[in-house]
C-alpha cells in the first residue's frame, strides 16, 4: 500500500501544467480471518477462501478553484448511516473536505464481509461471529481513513477525460422474476461511463460504472464479484493504474445467467462478466475521450421519502409467535419502535449529491438501491452523453423504486422494505421527491 502510494506520487509529480490535481490510492480490505459474508439473508455464511483481494480505492481531485473532492469506491455491499457519519466526520476534520465533496460509493458486492450495522436485520450471529464482524469493521474504518488520506497526499497535476461505452451484462430482474411470477419487459442501462485520470501519457486511474447487482456469486469466497474481476482485468491491462468501480442504478438488474451451487462454474461466469465490462472500458480508452475541465461545483441536499402506513402494534404482536428468522427479527424491530418511539417512523431521509465538472459532465449521486429508471430519467433530462447517475452512495437505505416499479409491485420497493427496517413501501411521491431534489441541485451547480 505504502509503495503504491509513493509510486503514484512520484509519477504524477513529474508532470505539470494541468488545471487539475489528482491523487489516487488503494487500500486492501481483504479479511485476514473467516468472517460472516454479507448480502444474502438466511443462514450465516462464514468465508472459507479468498478468490481475489477486495479494496477501497480513492480518487482525490483538486480543481483550479482550490476545492478538494474525493470519490471513494468499495468492494462492499453497502454502508450504513453510522459508517457514513464516522467516515465523513473524520474526512472533514482531518482534511477539510466538505460533505458535498465526499462521495462514498459501494459496488454492492455480495461476496464481502458484513460491516457494522449494514443490513443488520439479515443476520443472527453467534458471539464469535459478531466479534469477527467487529474486528473487520474496525479495520475497514481505519482503511477508509488511510485511503482518503493517501489520495489527498498524492495530489499532483493531471488531466481528466470522460466517455461512455456499452456492456451487455445486466438483465432486468423482472424479465425472469416478476412480481407474482409475471415477467415484465424490464429496461436496463448498459452504459459504461468512464473517467480517465492521466499524468502526461501515464494512465493513473480509471473510474468506471455500471448498473447491475454484483450478485454473480453466492458461495463462501471473498471477492469483488464481476466488478472485482473487471477491476483486476483493467489493472492488469494498465500496470500502475488503479481501476475504481462505481455501482450505478443496478437496483433491479442482475448479471444473468447466474449459477448457484457450483462455485467453480459461477466464478468462471463472474470472471467472464468482468472481462466483458473491462473490454467495454478498454474500448472507451482506445477511442477519443472528451477532456474534462473543472472546477467541480458540488452540492448536497436532502429530501424525505414518505412511507405508507405500517402494521398496527396489536397485529405485530399477534403474528410474532408464528414467525422465525429474518421475518421475526423484522417484527421484533417494529414492536421495539412502537415501544420506544410511540409509533413507526413514517419517513426516511434521502441525501442527494451533484458534482458538475464544468460544462462537460454532471455526476448525480443518489442514495440506496436505486432502480434503473432513475439513471435513464436523469440522463434523458440532462443529456445522454454528459450525465452519470450512480446509486449506492451513502446509507444502503433500501431499494428505491420508481413510480413504475412501485406500481408493478414485487421485491424492489414493495416486499423488500421490511428487510431494511422500514414499516412499509414508499408512497407514490417517491420518484417526484427525488426528482425535485435532483433538479434543485443540478440547477444550483449549473453555470
Ligand atoms: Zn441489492
Amino acid at each position: 500500500m505504502k509503495c503504491l502510494c509513493a509510486a503514484f506520487l512520484c509519477c504524477l509529480s513529474t508532470f505539470a501544467s494541468a488545471a487539475w490535481q489528482a491523487g489516487v490510492a488503494k487500500a486492501d480490505i481483504t479479511p485476514t480471518e473467516s468472517v460472516p459474508l454479507a448480502g444474502y439473508g438466511g443462514k450465516t455464511r462464514m468465508s472459507q477462501r479468498v478468490e481475489h483481494p477486495i479494496w477501497l480505492k480513492a480518487l482525490a481531485l483538486k480543481d483550479d478553484a482550490g476545492a478538494t473532492s474525493v470519490l471513494v469506491t468499495a468492494d462492499l455491499v453497502g454502508l450504513s448511516d453510522k459508517m457514513i457519519a464516522v467516515i465523513a466526520q473524520h474526512t472533514a476534520e482531518k482534511h477539510g473536505v466538505a460533505r458535498e465533496r465526499l462521495i462514498l460509493n459501494t459496488s454492492h458486492n455480495h461476496s464481502c464481509p458484513v460491516t457494522e450495522d449494514v443490513l443488520w436485520l439479515y443476520y443472527e450471529f453467534t458471539p464469535e461471529e459478531a466479534a469477527a464482524k467487529d474486528r473487520y469493521t474496525a479495520m475497514v474504518y481505519a482503511k477508509y481513513a488511510e485511503v482518503i488520506g493517501a489520495a489527498i497526499a498524492n495530489l499532483a497535476p493531471a488531466e481528466l477525460a470522460f466517455e461512455q461505452g456499452l456492456a451487455g451484462v445486466a438483465v432486468n430482474r423482472r424479465r425472469s422474476r416478476g412480481p407474482e411470477s409475471r415477467a415484465f419487459g424490464g429496461q436496463v442501462d448498459q452504459d459504461v461511463p468512464v473517467i480517465t485520470v492521466k499524468a502526461g501519457n501515464d494512465l493513473k486511474a480509471i473510474v468506471f460504472g455500471y448498473s447491475c447487482h454484483t450478485t454473480a456469486l453466492g458461495g463462501l469466497s471473498i471477492s469483488g464479484d464481476y466488478a472485482g474481476f473487471a477491476q483486476l482485468e483493467l489493472e492488469n491491462s494498465f500496470p500502475g493504474c488503479a481501476a475504481l468501480f462505481v455501482q450505478n442504478c443496478g437496483g433491479d438488474a442482475n448479471p444473468l445467467p447466474r449459477i448457484r451451487g457450483k462455485d467453480v462454474e459461477a466464478t468462471e461466469l463472474a470472471g467472464m462478466y468482468g472481462k466483458i465490462l473491462a473490454e467495454a472500458v478498454r474500448q472507451v480508452i482506445a477511442g477519443s475521450m472528451k477532456s474534462l475541465s473543472g472546477p467541480i461545483r458540488a452540492a448536497m441536499g436532502e429530501t424525505e421519502l414518505e412511507l405508507q402506513p405500517g402494521i398496527p402494534l396489536e397485529e405485530l404482536k399477534q403474528r410474532l409467535p408464528n414467525l422465525s428468522g429474518m421475518p421475526r427479527r423484522e417484527f421484533e424491530h417494529f414492536i421495539r419502535q412502537y415501544e420506544t418511539l410511540g409509533a413507526l417512523p413514517d419517513r426516511v431521509k434521502y441525501p442527494v449529491q451533484v458534482w458538475q465538472f464544468g460544462p462537460d459532465l454532471t455526476l448525480i449521486a443518489l442514495t440506496g438501491e436505486t432502480v434503473v429508471d432513475y439513471s435513464l430519467k436523469f440522463k434523458a433530462a440532462y443529456g445522454w452523453n454528459n450525465t452519470w447517475v450512480c446509486g449506492y452512495n451513502n446509507d444502503l437505505l433500501s431499494y428505491v423504486p420508481s413510480l413504475r416499479v412501485l406500481h408493478e409491485g414485487g421485491y424492489e420497493g414493495v416486499t423488500g422494505m421490511f428487510e431494511y427496517g422500514h414499516r412499509a413501501p414508499y408512497t407514490e411521491t417517491v420518484e417526484e421527491r427525488i426528482t425535485t431534489k435532483v433538479e434543485e441541485l443540478v440547477k444550483a451547480t449549473a453555470k
